[in-house]
């Protein structure tokens, strides 16, 4: 059975509650829901057939009425230094990408939240494809569950590949950290991204700690507000400017929620789900947005917050006008902030041989006609 099978509901887009209702559907009691959690997040299963402890009616009924589904995959490529992307299949001619980033104490999955993006922040190759869809639950939740799947078909012993951190080796899991940071804005697919995120925590699910579950959003404000009321993930923030000017041309989304209002947003978030901090992620463009009087400014905004600064060197793809800072520059811009009292961190470019890093996941591999309609960009995908 495949995700495209429409007439099965697959249960990878399905939170518990919505599990136990579907279960009750069926004549089953709620604690087979768990049960079935168990079989699909804890054991990777897909089969009904094999999930042994269910009565054998209830299976070929679940057989009959539902999947378990993940995307499919399209191509995928390793990296030199460990890092893994899938392409996954949206439909006959789009895709989308997840990224595994494998670390010596943690393995982190980076997954998509939409086809395409609409936001067309000028740095970002995802944005030069447009906006396809929206991806649903199952396909959010469908690539952690294939990733794990794929990592242990892979032999992946730990993080590394070769030492398994102490809680990999408690867990047995080889994903220790999601975040929503490939194609697409998550805030603007809240519909479909917070039931993923429920199954992401539950323990009967992927049993992530929320720390462990990062949503990186480019600023929409009144989906932080709402956010804020239904999870309690850990918050991220591309915020890449310290003033107005430069982040309407940036991340033109701040025209409409200019840089005051995002930052209000994010204490608020912070305060209500009583979190540690917002991290910041800031893309460092030559003579653009790098200069020690722009971190001093960037530092003014954020001291004395939650807040933490996560400096991300500029991945350059074909077309851009952008060029990536000097590692002095970055060093310089680093030391500004935290002689400020703002902790920051660079982040450490991985997989970009294979375009697997921030800003270049771009679903290339189909090929595809662009048009161009005034400013916009849109993709029109052909057959590959
Ligand atoms: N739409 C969400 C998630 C997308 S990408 C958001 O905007 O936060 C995750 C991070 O990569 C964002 O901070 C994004 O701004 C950054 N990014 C995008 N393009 C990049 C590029 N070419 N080089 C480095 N980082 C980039």
């Amino acid at each position: 059975m495949t995700s495209s099978d429409t007439t099965a509901t697959n249960l990878l887009g399905l939170p518990r509650p919505a599990l136990e209702a579907f279960v009750a559907e069926l004549g089953g009691k709620p604690f087979r829901a768990r049960q079935l959690m168990n079989w699909v997040y804890k054991r990777g299963e897909s089969s009904f057939e094999r999930m042994t402890d269910l009565a054998k009616d209830f299976r070929s009924q679940l057989t009959a009425r539902a999947c378990v589904a993940p995307p499919q995959i399209v191509t995928a490529q390793a990296s030199a230094d460990g890092t893994r992307k899938w392409l996954l299949r949206a439909d006959a001619s789009q895709a989308f990408e997840m990224v595994f980033i494998p670390e010596p104490d943690r393995g982190t999955l980076c997954i998509s939240s939409q086809v395409g993006c609409a936001l067309d922040c000028s740095f970002c190759s995802t944005a030069q494809q447009g906006f396809n869809r929206n991806l649903t639950t199952a396909e959010i939740v469908g690539q952690v569950w294939l990733a794990q799947r794929e990592l242990a078909a892979a032999g992946e012993s730990g993080p590394c590949g070769v030492c398994a951190h102490e809680d990999v080796k408690r867990t047995g899991r080889l994903i220790t950290n999601v975040v929503l940071m490939g194609m697409g804005e998550p805030l603007a697919n809240f519909r479909n991204v917070v039931p993923a995120l429920d199954i992401f925590l539950d323990d009967f699910g992927f049993d992530l700690s929320r720390r462990r579950v990062t949503l990186s959003t480019s600023g929409l404000v009144p989906q932080i507000y709402k956010l804020a009321e239904h999870s309690n993930v850990a918050l991220a923030v591309s915020l890449h400017a310290p003033d107005d000017e430069l982040r309407n041309e940036l991340v033109p989304i701040n025209r409409k929620h200019p840089i005051a209002e995002l930052l209000e947003a994010c204490w608020h978030y912070i305060d209500e789900q009583n979190g540690r901090s917002v991290t910041f992620e800031y893309v460092l463009l030559e003579g653009v947005n790098d200069s020690p009087a722009q971190a001093r400014a960037l530092a003014r905004l954020l001291a004395g917050h939650p807040a933490k600064v996560n400096l991300i060197p500029f991945n350059p793809f074909p077309g851009t006008r952008y060029r990536r800072s000097a590692p002095e520059v970055v060093q310089r811009f680093r030391d500004e902030l935290i002689r400020r009292g703002v902790l920051a961190t660079v982040r450490r470019t991985r997989g970009d041989d294979i375009d697997a890093a921030c800003g270049q996941l771009a679903g290339r591999v189909i090929d595809r006609t662009t048009v161009r309609l005034g400013s916009r960009v849109f993709a029109v995908a052909v057959q590959a």
